[in-house]
């Protein structure tokens, strides 16, 4: 069995897409629940970026146990400055040190040559792991890197002490064979890669993140950072519980261990769709309204008679309800019986023929039939 860390940035890269803030008391309560869900790193925060999110991570930091704490930062000595005072009181503190390694990132952005942004990167790590136990370093906009200079930035923030290096898809314009090649690459041939922790850090504009991820860790990767609901900059970053129910479910992750407790997902998607004010769509994977309701009468025929015929998740282990059968013109005999049994309406066998054909007749002219509108029709 190999362990796999799940860094959470539904704080940091998810709060930093809201259009507005959250205070310190709506961060302190999603980074309690994070706490239960069982991740193992929470990523509060940018200290540097204002006073309100120095506080906050300050507050998380004094208050929430049971989880590593983590700040971001730019290779810059006041940015890392911030972030240790801010995590001073934090049981394990750590910084998430970020650097962009692409040539359009470098030139255009940054306006340093390679070798300039290796001697930034290094004296940051070594800035930093003076004054904290962790040091993560994080290769911006990695995936339109040359995985050469990839692998040279990697063996110097390494050497300067770093104990994770994350692969960012920052744009998201990776594939998962090509994220997942990379991850290969970096494993093989990165010095000293083995020593330390490789994270993946994926965003979702061609609906790949999840994808993405989970062709890195099958490639060895041994953290990830996603968020909840899959919030983040632009289309988002992977979604945390997509991949979290990915691993279990599909067989070549089976010799996969965490710490999550997949019981509190759902609650902990709820929480952080209340607070964010972000509505989950109806079909988000694994957390959708619609994802464990059965529409077609083939469906609710297949699943009254086996579960999971169509249903390849207990939605119960996640801590959601049951699935349901949801009556319509395209529900059959079959669903209509269960849902009269279900809701408890006494009828003669001989009549169900009958019911059959009114109901039909009803669900033509409606969306959905409610249970007033099958109490009706009984009667
Ligand atoms: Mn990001």
């Amino acid at each position: 069995m190999r362990k796999l860390f799940y860094l959470d940035t539904t704080l940091r890269d998810g709060e930093q897409s809201l259009g507005f803030t959250l205070n310190s008391q709506q961060k302190l309560l999603i980074a309690e629940q994070l706490v239960k869900l069982g991740v193992d790193i929470i990523e509060a925060g940018f200290p540097a970026s204002s006073p309100g999110d120095f506080s906050s991570v300050r507050e998380i930091s004094n208050k929430v146990k049971g989880a590593a704490i983590c700040g971001m930062a730019r290779c810059v000595e006041k940015d890392i400055d911030l972030c240790v005072e801010a995590l001073k009181k934090a049981e394990s503190p750590m910084i998430n040190l970020g650097l962009a390694v692409s040539p359009i990132h470098m030139e255009k952005k940054l306006k340093l040559n390679p070798a300039q942004v290796v001697e930034r990167a290094v004296n940051a790590v070594h800035y930093a792991k003076k004054r904290l136990p962790e040091v993560q370093f994080y290769a911006e906009d990695a995936l339109r890197s040359d995985p050469c200079f990839l692998r040279e930035v990697f063996e110097n923030v390494i050497e300067a002490g770093a104990a994770v290096v994350t692969v960012s898809d920052t744009v998201g314009c990776a594939t998962p064979w090509k994220y997942g090649g990379l991850i290969t690459y970096l494993k093989a041939n990165v010095k000293n890669i083995d020593h330390v922790r490789l994270s993946t850090h994926c965003h979702n504009d061609l609906g790949m993140a999840t994808a993405n991820s989970l062709a890195g860790i099958l490639a060895g990767a041994d953290q990830t950072e996603g968020t909840i609901n899959g919030i983040g900059e632009r289309a988002g970053n992977a979604s945390l519980e997509e991949m979290i129910m990915s691993i279990l479910y599909l067989t070549e992750f089976e010799n996969i261990q965490s710490g999550i407790i997949i019981k509190e997902i759902f609650k902990t998607s709820k929480m952080v769709s209340e607070i964010t004010e972000m509505p989950i769509a109806k079909n988000k994977p694994i957390v959708g309204s619609n994802v464990y309701t059965h529409f077609s009468g083939i469906h609710q025929d297949g699943v009254i008679k086996e579960k999971s015929t169509y249903e390849i998740i207990d939605p119960e282990i996640i801590g959601a309800q049951k699935g349901k059968i949801s009556l319509s013109a395209r529900s059959g005999k079959a669903a209509l019986k269960y849902k009269l049994d279900e809701l408890g309406f006494a009828y003669h066998k001989s009549d169900l023929e009958f019911i059959f054909n009114r109901f039909k007749r009803t669900a033509d002219n409606k969306t959905r039939v409610s249970e007033e509108d099958l109490s009706l029709l009984l009667e």
